[in-house]
């Protein structure tokens, strides 16, 4: 037999390695301002086309790259990071693989312009599919400039398995952000589609954290500093009660590397025992320090995840240090000199009180119920499917009328009000013609929110209450970009927006459904809720944000509720078009026939 193995050709090689190091633009970006920081830049520019997804530059003024060293960057092993083994144990430097270039250059179209600080003129190459086509001097200034267009023009599989923009700018943003609060001391700017999206100056670690998340954080922050033989801690973790229902902002850097690491984040959360409420996670910055030959990086190729050498003690420190500090900021209040008093000025709520009285109209010949229930099926496509018939149902006299032919309710009650009764704060209770229903009350008035929203955005005109005083609320700005994102659709649930700045929001009028001090909740949600389903059309833009609305604004459990109030509440579910199932797919009442009645009684 002659021999079969062979060595890969290199740009396949090349090829495969790409697979591990880049799956989205997000991984591009992460590698080249990795680079860029270990070239000592003091400033970095990333700028975007559709998501990256036909260009990532990063420019630097960071040292730059002779000639030679411009070339041999593309090969694969090739690094100035490390010479030999013993120095794996001993990583200043966030790179040290020496494949990223390599890889990135296998499947996209890349041009480099470098040049150090003494060269009278730069490097200019050009390479396709790790080809390069051509190659010159170039009058530049001083550091690097790589720009990465087309990723994946030569497999469009995993091309087509990109995401929507949306997402996988948002994983972009999620590098970005580790990098820049790994890096305060660092300025950074983030254009997407020559559109300025960050512009962080080189800063403080709290002010870094409070250009990037809003003005908002800043009263949020408590201090965290320790410092012991094995590691050093410093940072800040968020008060208890700004904790959040999504797991929110929560930072781990190890020797300026954003790392993932459950165990630690136990560390963090169980020194939170007692103050927050279940369910419920807290924001942390924590920067620790530790000595280099006590960690091992190298376990995960994309490096967020890392080996310590003595994980307990770790653990047993961390957890003391933010109690302490906690406690500390529970008796007394810390200094904290970084603090800047200058932007303790998160929200401006006037005292006033806007009460308005919701408009209950109330047909004393309504007979709330339908012959049929169950039917649980998603709400989006039944929406879709009777989209035509939305108003009608809304036009009470034709929808009431239809209920009534159904006859639901024993007829002799057909002139009285619906009787019903409050279980344990939770339930509501009324008879009915075959028997009895039980109705979940909170889950009961989120569908009729819902669809109150749903149909205040699509179709009708929304009312609006306008505002004494304008009331400003401050955002990250990330988050300010998505609102401008929703700003119409906002506007058809009846907000009304004085201006959308920068970090702020301005808002002169709000839906009558909710009251002033809702609104800053209500938004919250919404963006949270915004993050986690990142909606694909406009009309599951809709849904969800009808969806965040109306479990916002939705009757709690443990709410008492007036007679009247019920039978507001029974009536108004009843006119639902899918009274049956909450937005969220819960159901919402259960019948009880007179015969299961019997069933449990064994009265036949
Ligand atoms: P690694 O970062 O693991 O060394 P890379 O493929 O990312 O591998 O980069 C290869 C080499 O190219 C680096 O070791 C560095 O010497 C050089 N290099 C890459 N990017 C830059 C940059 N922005 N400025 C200066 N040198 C760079
Ligand atoms: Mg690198």
């Amino acid at each position: 037999m002659s021999d079969i193995i062979q060595l890969l050709p290199d740009h396949v090689a090349n090829q495969i390695a790409a697979g591990e190091v880049v799956q989205r633009p997000a991984s591009v970006v992460k590698e080249l301002l990795e680079n860029s920081i270990d070239a000592g830049a003091t400033s970095i520019k990333l700028l975007l086309n559709d998501a990256g997804k036909t260009l990532v530059q990063v420019i630097d003024n960071g040292k730059g790259m002779s000639v030679t060293d411009a070339r041999m960057s593309f090969e694969r092993h090739a690094t100035s990071k490390i010479k030999n083994a013993q120095d794996l144990f001993n990583l200043n430097t966030k790179g040290f693989r020496g494949e990223a270039l390599a890889s990135i250059a296998a499947i996209a179209h890349v041009e480099l312009k470098t040049k150090q600080e003494q060269e009278e003129l730069g490097t200019h190459i050009k390479i396709e599919g790790s080809t390069i086509t051509s190659q010159d001097f170039i009058a530049t200034s001083k550091g690097t400039s790589i720009a990465v267009k087309n990723l994946f023009y030569n497999i469009p599989a995993r091309r087509n398995f990109l995401k929507s923009d949306a997402i996988e700018t948002r994983h972009i943003v999620d590098e970005f952000l580790r990098v820049a609060l790994a890096h305060p001391d660092i300025a950074f700017l983030l254009h997407h589609n020559n559109k300025e999206v960050y512009n962080l100056k080189e800063n403080n670690l709290r002010k870094r954290i409070v250009a990037i998340f809003g003005n908002k954080m800043n009263e949020k922050l408590v201090p965290i500093d320790e410092k012991t033989d094995i590691i050093s801690i410093h940072g800040f973790v968020a008060k208890p009660e700004f904790a959040k229902k999504k797991r929110g902002e929560q930072y781990f850097f190890v020797n300026d590397r954003f790392i993932k690491n459950p165990y630690l984040n136990h560390a963090v959360i169980s020194a939170f025992e007692g103050l927050l409420e279940n369910g419920y996670h807290p924001s942390y910055f924590l920067y620790l320090q530790v000595p280099t030959n006590s960690i091992d990086i190298n376990i995960h190729p994309t490096k967020t995840e890392i080996k310590f050498d003595n994980e307990k003690a770790l653990y047993a420190i961390l957890r003391a240090t933010v109690k302490h500090s906690l406690g500390q900021y529970n008796v007394a209040p810390v200094l904290d000199f970084q603090r800047d008093s200058s932007l303790d000025t998160p929200y401006k709520f006037n005292s006033k009180t806007t009460t308005s009285t919701p408009k209950i109209t109330v047909d004393p010949n309504f007979n709330p119920f339908k012959s049929e229930q169950g039917n649980f099926q998603p709400n989006t496509t039944s929406f879709k499917r009777e989209n035509s018939n939305w108003e009608a149902l809304y036009t009470s006299a034709d929808t009431s009328e239809n209920l009534r032919q159904e006859g639901l309710f024993d007829s002799h009650q057909e002139n009285e009000a619906v009787k019903t009764f409050q279980i344990q704060k939770k339930y509501l209770l009324s008879s009915i013609k075959s028997g009895m229903v039980l109705i979940h009350q909170s889950l009961a008035h989120q569908r009729i929110l819902y669809e109150e929203f749903l149909e205040n955005i699509t179709v009708k005109e929304a009312m609006s209450q306008q505002l004494l005083f304008p009331v400003h609320i401050s955002f990250s700005k990330e988050d300010i970009e998505m609102i401008q994102s929703m700003k119409s659709d906002l506007e058809n649930t009846g907000f009304l927006f004085d201006s959308i700045t920068d970090e702020a929001l301005v808002v002169k009028g709000i839906p009558t459904s909710i009251t002033e001090s809702q609104i800053s909740l209500i938004i919250e949600q919404l963006l949270d809720d915004m993050k986690l389903e990142v909606p694909e059309t406009s009309f599951s833009h809709f849904d969800v944000m009808a969806k965040s609305f109306a479990k916002s604004l939705a009757i709690k459990t443990g709410k008492t509720l007036s007679a009247r109030e019920q039978e507001t509440l029974v009536h108004d579910l009843f006119s639902c078009k899918e009274p049956s199932v909450s937005p969220f797919g819960k159901a919402v009442f259960k019948t009880l026939t007179v015969e299961e009645i019997d069933t449990i009684f064994n009265s036949y």
